[in-house]
């Protein structure tokens, strides 16, 4: 098995859980069943309380960019091609703060939402961060 096959089974049980459970275009995440907390990247256990049931539940995906940086080496020859990447640091309005690739390197305080996205180099997904258009833009930022 090569490298980059071997990779998309690599993804934990857990991310596995938030993949089945997030619907197509949008954004599931995890969601502590005793304490109500919700958290990024997906575990096994809670981070606050250590309790094991998690939920996953919908999340519209607004979100506001912290920062951008731009990835121009990887160590998946898939993905060699794509480069290079933007990785952008958001918080969503829920109050989870992840990693997402960005299309292009968008400006702090970017109104934005985050989707769950599936393509050839990530059949097991991969968190995409879009830039809304400014009439969908406001909120706190
Ligand atoms: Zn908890």
């Amino acid at each position: 098995m090569s490298h980059d096959a071997s990779f998309a089974q690599c993804r934990s049980l857990a991310w596995h859980s938030m993949v089945e459970s997030t619907p197509s275009g949008g954004l599931a995440l995890p969601c502590c069943a005793q304490c109500g907390h919700q958290f990024y990247p997906p575990q096994r256990y809670c981070p606050r309380c250590l309790h094991g049931h998690i939920d996953y539940v919908a999340d519209s995906g607004a979100a506001v960019v912290l920062s951008v940086t731009r990835l121009h080496h990887t160590l998946k020859p898939a993905i060699v091609s794509s480069l290079p990447l933007h990785v952008a640091a958001v918080r969503t309005d829920s109050g989870v703060t992840l990693f997402a690739l960005a299309d292009d390197m968008l400006a702090p305080g970017t109104r934005a939402r985050v989707s769950l996205s599936r393509n050839g180099w990530a059949p097991a997904g991969v968190l995409r961060v879009r830039a809304l258009s400014l009439p969908e833009q406001g909120g706190p930022v």
